[in-house]
């Protein structure tokens, strides 16, 4: 519960409305009927070049909405979405509404990307690659503009399949990110193995970077994993100016994190896009 309590302090959008503190007494049928019901939406929190400070992308976040729970966080209804067997419907939910706010934004910034996260249970359906294609095509989107982020669990399972799953999405043009990199036990193995493009330094590492003396040691070696094997790195969950500068400094050069911005409405990122060269103001 303690554990709970704190995972809800951090979700910055809660405001006052009363705040569940856990899955236990939430029917997942109801779960199931918000989905239907589009109590179920996204927030996108960008992505920024950390030498231009340009967005450079946005990452999908979901967030429920609920008359009587009001905001329930993504820790909280994802789990339970899994072991409702919902999961495959709250993707779909959100990569469809994602991509609707997103082919609106291409216009003005064609190289930015979409971010939409997998739970590791969809890499274990076949048909999966297929409906990204079809979500894509109906959305008017190219593939090369979604990057679907995965956390290192999501091979700790069947990996063979999980492995075909992540091939067929990427020879289909999909980008693919590791989410959280550092947290689990992924072996490089599997990461030199599978078609990524892109990989997320955790939080953890990053918030630490500059109390603890082995941090940047850390974030120097996967500076150069990254290099060696052509992959994208992302400092997620930069809140000040001198991580911001430091993560800079060892390599580094996409950022996310509550410095830049917090997970956004879509109208906020559609006010935000001038020029694509998007600067936090109050910040200079
Ligand atoms: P994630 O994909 O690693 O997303 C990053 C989380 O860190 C987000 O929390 C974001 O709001 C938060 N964050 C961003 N910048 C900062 C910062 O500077 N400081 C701090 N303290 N936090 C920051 P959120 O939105 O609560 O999402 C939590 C997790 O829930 C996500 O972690 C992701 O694993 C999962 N999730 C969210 N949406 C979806 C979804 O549509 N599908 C699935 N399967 N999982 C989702
Ligand atoms: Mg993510
Ligand atoms: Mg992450
Ligand atoms: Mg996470």
């Amino acid at each position: 519960v303690e554990q709970l309590v704190a995972l809800l302090r951090r979700v910055p959008e809660t405001s006052g409305r009363r705040q569940v503190t856990g899955t236990g007494a939430i029917d997942p049928g109801r779960l199931a009927q918000a989905i239907e019901q589009g109590e179920v939406h996204c927030l996108f929190q960008p992505k920024v070049s950390l030498t231009g400070r340009r967005m450079i992308g946005v990452e999908a976040l979901a967030r429920w909405r609920s008359p009587e729970f009001g905001v329930v966080p993504p820790n909280l209804f994802i789990p339970l979405a899994e072991r409702a067997g919902l999961i495959d419907r709250l993707t779909w939910c959100v990569l469809r509404q994602a991509l609707g706010s997103f082919r609106r934004w291409r216009a003005a910034c064609p190289d930015m990307t979409l971010a939409v996260n997998l739970s590791p249970l969809s890499l274990t359906g076949l048909s999966l690659p297929e409906q990204v294609s079809e979500a894509l095509a109906e959305a008017g989107v190219p593939a090369a503009s979604l990057v679907l982020e995965v956390t290192e669990g999501a091979m700790m399972g069947d990996f063979v399949m999980a492995a075909d799953i992540l091939t067929r999405l990427r020879i289909r043009g999909v980008k693919l990110s590791i989410d959280d990199f550092g947290t689990g036990h992924s072996s490089l193995l599997s990461l030199m193995r599978l078609p990524f493009s892109e990989l997320k330094i955790d939080q953890s590492f990053v918030r630490t970077s500059l109390t603890d003396p082995e941090a940047p040691k850390m974030i120097r070696a996967i500076v150069s994993i990254a290099r060696e094997l052509d992959l994208q790195l992302v400092a997620e969950g930069i809140e000040t100016a001198d991580i911001a500068a430091l993560m800079q400094h060892l390599g580094c050069v996409v950022g996310q994190g509550f410095l830049f911005a917090a997970p956004l409405s879509g109208a906020d990122i559609e006010m935000r896009l001038k020029d694509c060269t998007w600067v936090d103001e109050a910040r200079g």
